[in-house]
């Protein structure tokens, strides 16, 4: 119907079952959007603790940025005044708002942290990464970062930017899987072995040395968004796909990255029908495993230990 709302079907972060992250954000979005019109309730992807924690601590922000010994403290610049920490276990609005700092100042973030930043992204290194590499894209546009996804994936100039930068990260995230993981790759052996000095490289016709091309490590990485994101600002996830992590701690976390609560960017912008529009109860859903399919259902400790295994094998693919 042509009266239709293109936010049809959208899960807010609002619309939480956590009552009282619901009542804050009501509280805080009031002039913004008017959540009535948006359907009811369902799950968003992490833990309070996760989204307090997404904004850097004072200490660790202190840390990142190099010691500051005592001259350093008397003479150098005084450190920015710092968000105040939640003062309960509360989700707070602000804390929501983690990924803010990111989007307005991301020079003044290390390397650690920040990937790299354009006038119209910004690339960080999740600070609870769900598998060996993982890493968020922020895009900057003011007119789309605080919008839902599925909405602001929908303007098809944003979107082209989005994925130009995306894979600007998918390419930087599979290289840096492959210094982590290269070394224990069949796949990778005859090319390490070049690299090691202990085979000749080929060469071309014109006399250029060819390294073996190795693996694929493209297509081990995951791009894309929660159904129901956590935090306010517009993220993309670039994920390997191991799920291996001691950051993966609860089956929330493992469907949120493994079903189709999370949406391929690829897939966007998504048709008004589509059924990943309304997600339901997925952190009920049975894990299954990500590399050979097995049902491992509630049994999240079960899933750990195989997962463990099946990481053990896929790096040496
Ligand atoms: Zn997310
Ligand atoms: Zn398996």
């Amino acid at each position: 119907m042509a009266s239709n709302h293109s936010t049809a079907g959208l899960k807010r972060p609002s619309a939480s079952l956590d009552p009282d992250v619901e009542s804050t954000q009501k509280h805080a979005r009031k002039s913004e959007i008017d959540s009535s019109e948006l359907p009811a309730v369902t799950e968003e992807a992490l833990t309070e603790e996760e989204i307090q924690g997404t904004e850097l601590p004072l200490d660790q922000a202190a840390e990142e940025h190099g010691p500051r010994n005592a001259f350093s403290a008397l003479m150098g610049p005084k450190p920015k005044p710092q968000p105040k920490p939640p003062s309960t276990a509360k989700t707070t609005f602000a804390a929501r708002n983690g990924l803010g700092a990111y989007l307005t100042d991301p020079g003044s973030f290390p390397a650690s942290r920040v990937i790299f930043h354009s006038p119209t992204a910004v690339a960080i290194h999740d600070m609870f990464p769900k598998a060996t590499v993982h890493c968020l894209l922020l895009p900057r546009s003011p007119a789309h970062n605080l919008l839902h996804p599925f909405e602001a994936l929908a303007d098809p100039p944003f979107l082209a930017q989005v994925r130009a930068e995306a894979a600007k990260l998918k390419d930087l995230a599979a290289k840096e899987l492959q210094r982590i993981l290269g070394k224990h790759s069949a796949a990778e052996a005859g090319r390490n072995a070049v690299l090691n000095g202990e085979a000749e490289p080929s060469t071309d016709a014109n006399g250029t040395v060819v390294l073996p091309q190795g693996r694929d490590w493209m297509r081990e990485i995951k791009v894309g968004v929660h159904a129901v994101p956590s935090m306010n600002h517009l993220h993309v996830h670039v994920f390997s796909r191991d799920m291996h992590s001691e950051k993966m701690k609860k089956r929330k976390h493992y469907n949120s990255f493994t079903t189709d609560f999370m949406v391929p960017l690829d897939d966007f912008p998504l048709a008004i029908d589509d059924p990943r529009r309304h997600q339901g109860k997925w952190p009920e859903r049975p894990m299954l495993c990500w590399r050979c399919g097995k049902n491992f259902g509630n049994q999240f400790q079960k899933l750990t230990e195989h997962l463990e295994v099946e990481f053990q094998a896929w790096k040496r693919e």
